[in-house]
């Protein structure tokens, strides 16, 4: 089997998985108990804490430990959108994440927020004057995600921080698929998302179990928590703590390539693939931003075909794909950060994602893309 669907999610890594072991049997206290048991995990939470903290050259205690990416979207941006006394104005757009679009949506409802939704291009890019002159006295956030999980697009961060926080808006950032693959140093060492107000992480697109996570956000900035109770985390997110998936998140993390390496050798990769799939099958049309794309995903819509069909196809051939994102995968609604591009809704259906890990190699892509002819000529009823 060739698993090339690591955006929708990933194994976790031994050494994650080890490391957490300990913290769910021998060393299984509460991190807030007294005793050796729970001191012993509340020392386990705070050296994750700080492993996390250096690796987003950021202070320890902006760390915020969730349960994933929905929560930490919903975290940081209703957390706050709800404390910061600006404005009730936030800026986004319609390819983001579905977390991030219900999230504002429901400010909106409950809260009477008004969302400015900025439109993308034809490959997913907003336009930075759109934006600019979108940011308004009262504009308390602008949540915009470093990488499309659909279609790879990367987002302009360094200038989305740069134009928000010359009026005093705060930036918050979906880093999900960005991890492991683009400098997430918030901190004076880093180069794309340095200064960004607030970001989010999911332990499961990195090798750590579904149901961790991470949400940074800048201590001084006041954060109205979505969840109450006990106080924990600093009083932004009550509950015990999850102190295993805290050291397995921490530790999948160190496992992580340098990402400036990892980028350019698997962006190679991906640009073989892509022009070994256009160049061979005719109704392939790659989405996205063709440069300025995450270097492990590579998307088509192949118009006249059906998206689910193929993917069974080729399933059957051992490549294991996805359809468009997981979220919208068995529904029959088109993907809406393809509609958001103006790709016709009939051609959206047929949209076809390969995502790829730090250990896919170039014999894999030849092998799916072998797979991905073949698969095409079959659904098209071309077979000899
Ligand atoms: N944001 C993006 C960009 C994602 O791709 C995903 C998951 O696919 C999420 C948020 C939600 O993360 P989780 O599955 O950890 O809730």
């Amino acid at each position: 089997m060739i698993y090339l669907d690591n955006a929708a999610t990933t194994p976790v890594v031994p050494a994650a998985l080890e490391a957490a072991w300990p913290y769910l049997t021998s060393d299984f206290g509460n991190s807030s108990s007294t005793h050796e048991l729970g001191l012993r995990a509340k020392h386990a939470l705070e050296n994750a804490r700080a492993i996390c903290g250096a690796w987003l050259d950021v202070p320890a205690s902006d760390i915020i430990f969730t349960s994933g990416g929905t929560e930490g979207d919903n975290l940081a941006i209703t957390g706050l959108a709800l404390a910061y006394p600006r404005g009730k104005h936030i800026i986004s757009a319609l390819s983001e994440h579905e977390a991030v679009l219900e999230t504002l949506r429901f400010l909106e409802r409950v809260h009477g927020f008004e969302i400015t939704w900025l439109e993308v291009d034809g490959q997913g890019n907003i336009d930075l004057a759109e934006l600019t002159a979108a940011l308004r006295p009262d504009t308390t956030l602008v949540t915009l995600m470093l990488a499309n999980n659909e279609i790879g697009t990367l987002h302009p961060l360094p200038e989305i921080i740069d134009a928000a926080h010359e009026v005093g808006a705060l930036v918050h950032t979906d880093a999900v698929q960005a991890a492991g693959w683009c400098d997430l140093r918030v901190g004076a060492s880093g180069t794309v998302v340095r200064g960004v107000d607030a970001l989010t992480i999911s332990g499961h697109k990195i090798g750590s179990p579904k149901g961790s996570g991470l949400t940074y956000i800048r201590g001084r900035l006041a954060v109205e928590p979505l969840l109450h109770g006990g106080g924990q985390e600093f009083g932004r997110r009550s509950g015990t703590e999850n102190v295993a998936w805290a050291v397995a998140l921490s530790t999948a993390l160190q496992q992580l390539p340098e990402p400036t390496a990892e980028a350019a050798r698997v962006s190679t990769l991906r640009d073989d693939f892509i022009s070994q799939v256009l160049g061979s099958i005719p109704q392939a049309a790659l989405t996205g931003n063709p440069t300025q794309r995450h270097p492990g995903i590579a998307s088509f819509t192949c118009a006249g075909l059906n998206g689910e069909t193929l993917l069974l196809e080729l399933e059957q051939r051992g490549v294991i794909v996805s359809s468009g994102s997981a979220c919208a995968a068995g529904s029959d609604e088109p993907s809406h950060v393809l509609v958001a591009c103006g790709i016709d809704p009939d051609v959206a259906r047929t949209s076809i994602r390969f995502s790829f890990s730090h250990t896919t190699t170039a014999e894999e892509l030849t092998t799916a893309a072998t797979a991905f002819v073949s698969a095409v000529s079959t659904v098209s009823g071309l077979a000899q």
